[in-house]
């Protein structure tokens, strides 16, 4: 198959890339508008592999998506170029609502055009898949209760208000013109190559170098967390085994308290880094809290038991492997983040070395 993936250079659009190109047959167009977020460097491994391509592109610019589906001709889309960060759609929401919203109208409609001109049967087997996130869902009010796929939406933030209308647009290009679409819906993803404005590699490089950990409000909030690797696999059984109209959620099981997520990593950092910056007694001395998010959610908890029996998929990483293998990784990866915390993977690419 050939899989155009949009937002490939990112987190999770790279670990799913590294998964295709090394444990699978297929071939990837990589579609990335390289912003702030996206770095290749995650992708060195793969990016002379002959089944790996790359196109610099926006998913806003109707004429770009169209040359790139009329050159590639793909057997299909996961789309996951998106802007991602709740903190950044809080500062200005503007970039959200172009990417997210208007991006995907354009993606459906590019895809849709080139749906359209297929033969019979590979347009039968043609997929539009959407990779979301369980924030549409809102707040879980009730202790006990899960997202299921019948939950009603109920963003609160602008990163998940945008991501919801993205859902909508999705779900009503397939009803409407038959696009055979799949959304799935995913819980917080941490692990390797995650952009240090997240809260699990925010929290290590600031522990490294004796910097506060920032915790917003109490630390209560409540997320399920989700090893990446395990994601990419289950991202790739929905193209490949999914139904098409459906929705699948994933989650890992793992529900914790933010603050239960650094306790663990500082207890970890104990054992796998005993030797502390200057004046630093204890890791967890570095915990301080800050005033809360504005329209912070307390809880989000996923019931993944549609893909668990449908796809028979399930995570393999615990919360305590999982943590320990990416806490490894930023360990032995110092280049990959020093790059990051420089400038210098960005200047690059702008063609401004120094
Ligand atoms: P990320 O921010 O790491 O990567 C996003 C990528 O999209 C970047 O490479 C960026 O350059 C690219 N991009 C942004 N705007 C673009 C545009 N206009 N045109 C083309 N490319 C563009 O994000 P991520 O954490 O890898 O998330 C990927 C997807 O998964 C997103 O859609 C996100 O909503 C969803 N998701 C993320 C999580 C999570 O915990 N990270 C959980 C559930 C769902």
């Amino acid at each position: 198959m050939k899989i155009l993936v949009t937002g490939g250079a990112g987190f999770i659009g790279s670990a799913l890339i590294r998964y295709i190109i090394n444990q699978r047959q297929d071939e990837v167009i990589n579609l990335d508008k390289l912003t702030y977020a996206a770095n290749l460097d995650s992708l060195e491994t793969v990016s002379l592999n002959p089944r790996y391509s790359f196109e610099r592109a926006d998913i806003c610019d109707r004429a770009a998506l169209d040359r790139i589906f009329a050159d590639h001709q793909p057997d299909a889309v996961m789309h996951l170029a998106a802007e991602s960060h709740v903190d950044r759609s809080i500062d200005g929401a503007g970039i959200f609502i172009q990417t997210n919203i208007v991006g995907t109208y354009t993606l459906l409609e590019a895809a849709r055009h080139y749906w359209n001109r297929l033969d019979t049967e590979r347009k039968k087997t043609f997929r539009f898949h959407h990779i979301s996130t369980d924030e549409v869902y809102g707040d879980l009010a009730d202790k006990n209760a899960l997202f299921t796929e019948e939950t009603p939406y109920s963003p609160s933030s602008p990163y998940s208000a945008s991501k919801a209308s993205a859902d909508h647009l999705v779900r009503a290009w397939h009803r409407t013109y038959g696009l055979p679409t799949i959304v799935s819906n995913c819980s917080n993803n941490y692990g390797p190559f995650q952009f240090p404005e997240k809260l699990i590699p925010l929290m290590i490089l600031n522990a490294l170098e004796g910097k506060p950990l920032p915790v917003y409000g109490n630390g209560l909030q409540i997320r399920d967390w989700l090893f990446v690797e395990d994601h990419v696999r289950a991202l790739y059984k929905i193209l490949t085994e999914g139904r098409v109209g459906e929705t699948y959620n994933i989650g890992g099981n793992n529900e914790k308290s933010n603050i239960e997520v650094v306790k663990t990593l500082c207890t970890l950092l104990e054992e796998l880094v005993p030797n502390k910056p200057a004046g630093v007694m204890k890791y967890e001395d570095l915990i301080c809290y800050v005033t809360d998010r504005p329209g912070h959610d307390l809880r989000y908890a996923i019931d993944s038991s549609k893909i668990n029996r449908e796809l028979d998929w399930r995570a393999e990483e615990s919360f305590e492997s999982g943590m320990r293998k990416t806490l490894q990784w930023y360990l032995t990866n110092k280049s990959w983040w020093r790059r990051i915390l420089n400038g210098s993977y960005h200047l690059e690419r702008l063609g401004l070395n120094n």
